[in-house]
């Protein structure tokens, strides 16, 4: 049989768990393939996606910082893909690419299935406002959240993914100057990059509660910061982003091959070789 290529396309990419999680899925049902990574910088996406496909690529991920323009360049969109105006998964067509978005059922399902919290109602701050917070977003509404905060570095990209979530009542941009005043949270999502340099804004304590669940989209050591600020506020779950890191790969997985791996033993696999911060 011709094993079929897959990629994770990204900058940086390199130390990306995504080949591992797909050749463990591909192990377990049987299903041979070939997952690799691209570099690309943000001005080479189009050209190294042109050449992944020349070169038999029949589906990809698509992490920082692409996501929005892979949603510019794919030929069609689903329609979570489309609210959220972010793709991390691509799909080959006859015509072009197909974009998707998994994150956001990713994120839902690793804090619902996995960690056993209950969304509904709960009073949400969401910081960011990139592509991965834009995918989150709409997933976390559509799970029942309560009201929905966004602060964003750059405030013009939080006020446009208010507006793109159409529900003003329920969903409040803010800026950062204003996160003293903003009350106390049942769930915080970091879905910035800043901690990849240590740069995370300062965090009033008051945010958190006995009741906060803190959820970082990242993981490992790039996680630490943002956790370790929500353990000390005193937030009763603190939950890094391996486990929605899993659960997004096995919805792209589901997409390309029409078959649901089993996320348990991969997740326990990635987890004991890399030392994450779950306390939930
Ligand atoms: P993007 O580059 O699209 O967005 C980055 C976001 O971080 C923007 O909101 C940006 O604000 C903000 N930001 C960057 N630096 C700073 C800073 N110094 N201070 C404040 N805000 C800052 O990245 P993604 O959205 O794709 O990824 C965000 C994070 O989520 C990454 O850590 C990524 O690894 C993680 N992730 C994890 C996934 C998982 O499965 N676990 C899936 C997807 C992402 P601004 O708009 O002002 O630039």
């Amino acid at each position: 049989a011709v094993v079929k290529r897959f990629a994770v396309i990204g900058h940086p990419v390199a130390h990306s768990l995504s080949p591992r999680i797909h050749a463990a899925f591909g192990k377990q049902t049987g299903i041979a393939l070939e997952y690799t990574t691209i570099d690309a910088e943000p001005e080479q996406f189009d050209v190294r996606l042109a050449e992944f496909a020349a070169e038999g690529g029949v589906g990809a991920n698509v992490t920082l910082p692409h996501k929005g323009r892979a949603a510019a360049f794919c030929t069609s969109l689903t329609e979570r893909a489309r609210r959220a105006g972010a793709v991390n998964t691509l799909i080959r067509t006859g015509t072009g690419w197909e974009g998707d978005n998994t994150d956001g059922v990713g994120l839902v399902r690793d804090l619902t299935e996995r960690h056993g919290l209950d969304l509904r109602e709960r009073r949400t701050l969401l910081l960011g406002a990139g592509g991965a917070a834009r995918g989150v977003a709409p997933a976390l509404l559509d799970a029942g959240i309560g009201d929905l905060f966004i602060i964003n570095r750059t405030p013009e990209r939080a006020d446009a993914l208010a507006d793109a979530l159409a529900q003003p009542g329920r969903v409040h941009p803010r800026y950062f100057s204003d996160i003293a005043s903003i009350g106390t949270f049942d769930l915080i999502v970091n879905a910035t990059s800043a901690t990849r340099d240590a740069k995370l804004p300062t965090l009033p304590v008051a945010l958190a509660g006995p009741r906060t669940a803190a959820v970082d989209l990242s993981y490992g050591e790039v996680a630490i910061p943002f956790l370790a600020w929500a353990r000390a506020a005193g937030a009763h779950d603190c939950i890094d982003g391996l486990g929605m890191l899993v659960e997004q790969a096995a919805e792209s997985f589901q997409r390309w091959h029409n078959v649901r791996p089993e996320t348990d033993a991969v997740y326990a696999a990635i987890l004991a070789g890399h030392d994450a911060l779950v306390t939930a």
